[in-house]
């Protein structure tokens, strides 16, 4: 799960930790937190966002060598391996370990809600198509739309702190995930040191930021999104 996690939000495997908890006589838990210290906020977002939940299922049962319906993938081990759970420092476990203990569990949270959460990405996605957009911006979200990549959780988000406006994000995704749309005016030397100031800032506060440029389409925010 932190392998997944780490991956579809864009973070640090150290960003992360985990631990398995017994406790007699009742159900056992697995804990998951965040290491740094106030956190970024990733993990309340994921109990919030029945899509980013899918997402992260459907990579750790990817991670765990199967398909989104749970059949092996070709290169499937027995019950574990270093391709998928084992790691040199869980090596004393690795006897116990078996990949299929999960599966059910991991299917069940990558098909949750997945109707629910297409309705309102649809929905959101026409809310913004209706708002006041650039046209490099509505270019993009369309394109986001049609390669069915995540429709932003906001658009033109104002991300203040303590009064102070930093930036406005063109389009936001949860969680603090700022990205920006940057037509010809962001070419000009003072708009681009304005531009990096405000990244800066972002940056400091926890924000993760990409830059969409206009004449470069098919940049990164399609494979992480
Ligand atoms: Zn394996």
């Amino acid at each position: 799960m932190i392998q997944s996690i780490c991956t579809v939000l864009n973070l640090d495997d150290d960003e992360i930790g985990g631990l398995y908890q017994p406790i007699t006589g009742k159900n056992r838990k697995i804990i998951i937190y965040e290491t740094s210290e106030g956190g970024a906020g990733t993990l309340s977002s994921i109990a919030s966002d029945s899509d980013l939940l899918r997402r992260i299922s459907s990579k750790a049962l990817y991670i765990l060598h199967y398909d989104e319906t749970g059949k092996d993938l070709h290169d499937a081990c027995d019950k574990s391996c270093y391709g998928c759970i084992c790691t040199y420092y869980n090596q004393r476990n690795h006897k116990y370990f078996d990949r299929s203990a999960v599966k059910e569990f991991l299917l069940q949270m990558s098909q949750i809600n997945a109707l629910h959460s297409s309705f309102d990405q649809n929905v959101k996605y026409n809310e913004y198509l209706k708002t006041d957009l650039t046209s490099l911006e509505r270019e993009v979200l369309i394109r986001l739309k049609e390669q069915n990549a995540r429709i932003p959780s906001g658009i033109h988000k104002v991300i203040s702190k303590d009064g102070e406006l930093i930036a406005e994000a063109d389009f936001y995704y949860e969680p603090k995930i700022c990205v920006f749309i940057n037509g010809p005016d962001h070419d000009k030397d003072y708009v681009k040191v304005d531009d990096e100031k405000k990244q800066m800032k972002l940056k400091k506060l926890g924000y993760k930021v990409l830059s969409v440029h206009h004449e470069n389409h098919s940049s990164p925010i399609y494979l992480i999104l």
